[in-house]
């Protein structure tokens, strides 16, 4: 157990991400005081259910009210609304956090309704399944993953480091960099390949009816592979893309000009060139199993 430095915690949002944080405060810091948040009612039943936080509500304000730490755990979309919402009864010295998978939009939507006086470090735990809700969340998601922080330089370091130390206590690595390089670097290691899978299940789904229940049945672990990554969830997934477009272009840019590539060498028999490639991505995966990262 570990003392927290938050007294009052309020999660706006409280599906897989918020759910997590929930479950891994309620175990390592008890004392914490747990204010839920969600638009349905039985998003909040569930909540109740499982006794992951100590009240609901479906009024982002009444959360983060008199709160000391306020995390932003929904979709996207729902930021600037929330911003409006929370902004009149932030209280003086809160600090406010999200956890959204892109950075430079983040701040765009929830840095305006910041007053002065709240300190504002924005997040992304870059950890998850392909599942959703507050049933899909557990204590252990976060454990020896990389916590990335982007505050802006004006943002005082004691609020940096108590968020930092919040993520830590949930077993996570925590690293600082600019809004602007965590999404070129999520574009290349999360974005493109979620595009890819997505696009490789499209490709199966349009198929003509035979070939396509074949595809179904004989599913190789590939395509399997493939079919998770493109279960995750659909609006999380369209708030990514239309929210890092730009960094998201530039690397299917060379994605397409990679793969064009390949298919020159397929086409010519080139070998040598393919088993060449093959053999460096190989040592990628490697790499990321040392890393702990697989
Ligand atoms: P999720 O499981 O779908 O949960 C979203 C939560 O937000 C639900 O509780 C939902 O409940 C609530 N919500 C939606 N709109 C709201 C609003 N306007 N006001 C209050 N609550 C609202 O999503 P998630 O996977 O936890 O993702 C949440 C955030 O984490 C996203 O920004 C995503 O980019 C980021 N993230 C996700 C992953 C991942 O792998 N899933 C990893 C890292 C970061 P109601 O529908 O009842 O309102």
């Amino acid at each position: 157990m570990t003392e927290s430095s938050f007294r009052r915690v309020a999660l706006i949002g409280i599906g897989l991400i918020g759910s997590s944080l929930a479950r891994a405060l309620r175990r390592d810091c008890p004392d914490t005081e747990i204010i839920a948040c969600a638009r349905r009612a039985e998003t909040l039943d569930a909540v109740r259910r499982l006794a992951v936080a100590d009240a609901t509500t479906n009024d982002a304000a009444q959360a983060a009210a008199d709160a000391d730490l306020v995390v932003v755990a929904t979709p996207l979309s729902a930021y600037t609304e929330i911003g409006e919402r929370i902004a009149p009864v932030l209280k003086a010295g809160a600090i406010v956090t999200d956890v959204g998978s892109v950075k430079e939009a983040v701040i765009r939507d929830l840095q305006p309704h910041i007053p002065a006086s709240v300190q504002f470090v924005p997040g992304h735990p870059v950890a998850g399944t392909e599942h959703s809700g507050p049933e899909a969340g557990f204590a252990e998601l976060f454990r020896d993953r990389w916590c990335i922080l982007t505050p802006s330089p004006g943002t005082a370091p004691e609020a940096v480091a108590a968020v930092g130390r919040m993520w830590q206590q949930c077993g996570m690595r925590v690293v600082t960099m600019s809004a602007d390089h965590h999404d070129k670097v999520l574009a290349m290691t999360s974005h493109l390949p979620h595009l890819i899978a997505y696009t490789i299940v499209g490709t199966a789904t349009n198929l003509e009816e035979s070939l396509k229940s074949e595809v179904i049945e004989f599913s190789a672990s590939g395509f399997r592979d493939f079919t998770r990554i493109a279960a995750s969830d659909p609006v999380m997934w369209r708030d990514i893309f239309l929210n890092n477009r730009e960094a998201v272009l530039e690397i299917v840019q060379r994605f397409t000009e990679d793969l064009t590539a390949l298919q020159r060498a397929i086409r010519w028999g080139e070998g040598d060139k393919l088993q060449e490639l093959f053999t460096r991505t190989r040592a990628i995966r490697r790499s990321i199993i040392e890393a702990k990262q697989a």
